[in-house]
């Protein structure tokens, strides 16, 4: 048994252990952990620079999930045909490509564009790879078997707008898949609307909710823990807690590093606008595998847990989240933490121990329960300083960024960032001010397209000397998207049994 390709619960103190499919198809473990490899697979140095460095992103992908996935889970043949059928997807031959130099001045600021996938957003990289993972476990098991023995599944989630058209275009025409996705009527941005509603396939149905998006995410907490619901339909989530979203974002981080050092060891610093910590974990991994990377730097806006925690070892879930001009990382706990914090607790409070780790990062988790906190011994907090740094942005640094580098970039027009980029962004450039290293490369995540936060953009440009969001910034496939018919349910009233009732119908008529 290759113990980087068996999963373990981060809150688990047995030496049980699932498969890869097991830890992607319950995305949860029963135990309220999450799923992580115990071993990290080492890459050696000359597998890296002299092999890995002149990869397409497609074959590195294959080459990195290869060491997380059995062969005789998923044989290489068809795990090659997933990542490629996934990332055939995108816009860009590179699929994330890096741009360099977008200040006129700064020349080691690369920005690591990851929005040229379907929705126009970082999380397409991850989710087209996990609708086709799905798809391809679910026709295994159903092989043969008639109709009314299918495993089937029903996906439910809620947005705030901004998250949900990557699961639904990471879903639609999927076998044996449905998908719901419940939004708060008129409160989510048209671009968002358009991109969520306008998908055609029947397995898909958007459901506009009367409320907020706080009753959309009650209402599908409701549904999770409704068992009988739940074993009619075989209820389940595309959640960033997934680990095969993290496994198919490690791919970047190799990537990226690559073309920043022409393809040879060097320095480099990432710089990840984080929420959840799917993003920046996934760079984790990449460092711990052997990528020679001197630091993370975790950008958070003004959710700032994160920053908090490594400046105090203290992880505190504030009472309320602020509302951001970067809503897609505006969380009050990060839930990828928990998976850096088995590794931190196993190194520094667990002696190596996997089974004690368990226990360690178990305990902090009732506390974070039941107190609202907890407090990482001091060896665990230096830990993680050698890996991460952070930083936090306020929403004005945000908007000022988006202007300062829409006047100085020259690449070969102006450029335009998102919000959450510009958080980013606002974090390389106050560490670079502060470096003497000047070969430092600092790779900074874009995760967004500016099209898709149109009012944070056009607050921080319009008014700009010949800015036009129509013109500079509105690519012409989501202008399009207006014209198209919608297929919304409107739900009336914030009620679950209402939202099952129409879930149900749903179901009966795409008679999946
Ligand atoms: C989800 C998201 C993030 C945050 O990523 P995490 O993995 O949650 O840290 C940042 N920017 C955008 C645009 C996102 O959609």
């Amino acid at each position: 048994m290759n113990l980087s390709q068996v999963y373990r619960s981060t809150r688990s103190s047995s030496e049980d252990t699932m498969s890869f499919e097991e830890a992607v198809m319950k995305g949860l473990a029963s135990d309220g952990g999450l799923f992580i490899p115990s071993v990290i697979p080492k890459v050696p140095e000359a597998t890296l620079y002299e092999k890995w460095s002149t990869l397409s992103f497609q074959e590195l992908a294959l080459e990195i999930m290869k060491l997380y996935i059995p062969e005789t889970e998923i044989p290489t043949d068809d795990l090659k045909k997933l990542v490629d059928n996934s990332y055939s997807t995108f816009r860009n031959s590179e699929i994330t490509p890096l741009v360099k130099n977008v200040t006129g001045s700064e020349e080691n600021l690369h920005v690591l564009e990851l929005f040229h996938g379907p929705t126009y957003a970082f999380k397409d990289v991850a989710l087209q790879f996990v609708g086709n993972l799905f798809e391809y476990f679910l026709q295994r098991s159903n092989k043969g078997l008639p109709d009314d023995q299918r495993k089937k599944i029903t996906v439910v989630g809620a947005t705030s707008g901004d998250t949900g058209s990557a699961a639904i275009y990471g879903l639609r025409g999927k076998k044996d898949v449905s998908v719901f996705i419940l939004y708060p009527t008129g409160r989510i941005s048209p671009i968002q609307e358009e991109q969520m509603t306008t998908v055609q396939d029947n397995n898909v149905q958007t459901l506009s909710v009367k409320g907020t998006f706080d009753n959309c995410q009650d209402i599908v907490k409701a549904i999770f823990a409704c068992e009988s619901f739940n074993q009619k339909h075989n209820v389940g989530a595309v959640n960033s807690i997934n680990w095969a979203r993290i496994l198919a974002q490690i791919t970047y981080y190799f990537y990226s590093y690559f073309r920043a050092t022409g393809g040879k060891k060097g320095a480099v610093k990432f710089v990840v606008p984080s929420g959840n910590f799917g993003d920046i974990l996934a760079g984790y991994y990449a460092k711990k595998m052997g990528l020679d990377v001197e630091r993370l730097v975790i950008a958070t806006n003004e959710n700032d847990i994160l920053d908090r925690f490594l400046k105090s070892g203290l992880y505190e879930r504030s009472s309320d989240a602020a509302a951001t001009l970067s809503p897609a990382m505006d969380i009050l706990i990060s839930s990828n933490f928990e998976r850096l914090l088995w590794y931190l607790a196993r190194e520094y409070v667990a002696e190596g121990d996997s089974q004690k780790a368990g226990l360690t990062v178990n305990g902090w988790f009732q506390q974070l329960k039941t107190g609202g906190r907890f407090e990482v011994p001091a060896e665990v907090l230096e830990g993680a300083r050698k890996d991460f740094d952070s930083e936090r942005v306020s929403n004005a640094e945000t908007t000022s960024t988006i202007k300062e580098i829409y006047e100085k970039s020259q690449n070969p027009k102006k450029y335009i960032i998102d919000p959450h980029t510009a958080v980013g962004i606002r974090a390389t450039i106050r560490h670079l001010a502060n470096s003497d290293n000047k070969e430092i490369h600092y790779i900074s995540l874009s995760t967004a397209h500016p099209a898709k936060f149109a009012d944070a953009v056009n607050e921080a440009l319009s008014g700009k000397d010949g800015y036009s969001f129509q013109k500079d910034v509105l690519p012409e496939e989501l202008r399009q998207l207006s014209s198209l018919p919608k297929r919304i349910k409107l739900v009336e009233r914030p009620d679950v049994e209402l939202v099952k009732d129409v879930i149900e119908e749903s179901l009966k008529e795409m008679n999946i």
